[in-house]
């Protein structure tokens, strides 16, 4: 067992010269979004992944209505370490009243944010998931209202999320250089849609750090399954369902084999995994050191892709109609 310590690895988020652990730590089960989570499990899931030496943590306001960030602001505070050997990012435009990405607003929420947090700066503000407003006010208005955010020092770099691909595209066209630092994209590096791939070039040419989220198809490839509210098509959720009970039948783990998949492209800086329990954090943890040992489980692999075959690189929409 003594071979399995590795430690885990940190790489480059583009230009930003931040060094991010591969397996980020996604807060948004913290905000009961996968189901109801004690303060104590919060607390020491955070506290056994910084242990374990994932230093990034992800949060929203949105997230269970705000409780995501005041959970994630206890666990990190009980650390009691440097507040620089931790990286955070945090989200804005998207709350349980509705989305809103005035720089009003968005000027507003990080104050509301630090103080859910106890923080003095988050590393990375990220206007969430962008396809739901108006993309040219995210050009235009959002992000120059982010980077007066920068000048402040309330955050150090500027961030954009959402579902379709083509966002990142509008808007990184579109902003001067260096003005977007980051994009986080979920549910397109997993084994059942891998479409983030084509992107990645582009964002590496324009120096863009890259994190990809849901690795597991938010619960889509677990054993226990999707959540109730999950937007994927029957289709596509029976066919994960067969791909989990293969593997469990070859004593095998799906979420295991889908984190390694994921952690598997190191142009993709930091793969964002949603995690409620010590258990899981173990889990996660383990899938990074047990694929830089011994590399990925191809045959598995190559099974479980012949099985989402059918339903390979299926999405579901997103956004309102942008004019
Ligand atoms: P995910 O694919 O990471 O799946 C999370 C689910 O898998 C949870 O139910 C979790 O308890 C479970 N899980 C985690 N590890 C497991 C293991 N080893 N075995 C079995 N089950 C396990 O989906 P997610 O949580 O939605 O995404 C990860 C994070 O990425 C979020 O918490 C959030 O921080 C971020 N995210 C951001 C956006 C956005 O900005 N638009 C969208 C999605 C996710």
């Amino acid at each position: 067992m003594a071979l399995l310590r590795t430690k885990m690895e940190l790489r480059p988020l583009g230009n930003t010269g931040l060094r991010l652990s591969c397996v980020g730590f996604g807060a948004s089960p913290l905000g009961n979004v996968f189901g109801p989570v004690s303060e104590n499990d919060a607390i020491s899931s955070v506290r056994e992944a910084f242990r374990l030496g994932i230093n990034f943590f992800d949060t929203s306001p949105y997230y269970g209505g705000t409780l995501s960030e005041k959970m994630l602001g206890k666990a990190l505070k009980a650390l009691e370490v440097p507040r620089n050997e931790y990286i955070v990012s945090t989200k804005c435009g998207r709350y349980t009243e509705g989305f809103d990405f005035s720089a009003e607003r968005v000027t507003k929420s990080i104050d509301e944010s630090l103080a859910r947090l106890q923080l003095d700066y988050v590393d990375i503000l990220q206007c969430h998931d962008i396809e739901f407003g108006s993309l040219d006010q995210i050009v235009n208005e959002t992000i120059p209202a982010l980077q007066k955010l920068k000048e402040s020092g309330k955050i150090r770099f500027i961030g954009i999320t959402g579902l379709p691909l083509e966002v990142f595209t509008y808007v990184l066209d579109r902003v001067p250089p260096g003005a977007v630092d980051v994009i986080l994209s979920y549910c397109h590096y997993s084994i059942n849609d891998s479409t983030l791939e084509d992107l990645l070039p582009y964002l590496k040419s324009k120096g863009v750090g890259v994190i990809s989220a849901s690795p597991l198809a938010m619960g889509l490839l677990t054993e226990t399954g999707p959540p109730e509210w999950h937007p994927a098509s029957p289709e596509l959720k029976s066919a994960c369902l067969a791909a989990a009970a293969y593997c469990k039948e070859k004593g095998k783990n799906i979420s295991k084999l889908s984190m390694q998949y994921s952690l598997s492209n190191k142009d993709i800086s930091s793969v964002l995994v949603g995690m409620n329990s010590v258990k899981q954090v173990e889990e996660n943890a383990a899938a990074a050191t047990e694929l830089a040992l011994f590399g990925n489980d191809q045959e598995a692999l190559v099974e479980i892709e012949a099985i989402l075959k059918s339903v390979k690189n299926q999405t579901w929409p997103s956004g309102i109609k942008q004019s």
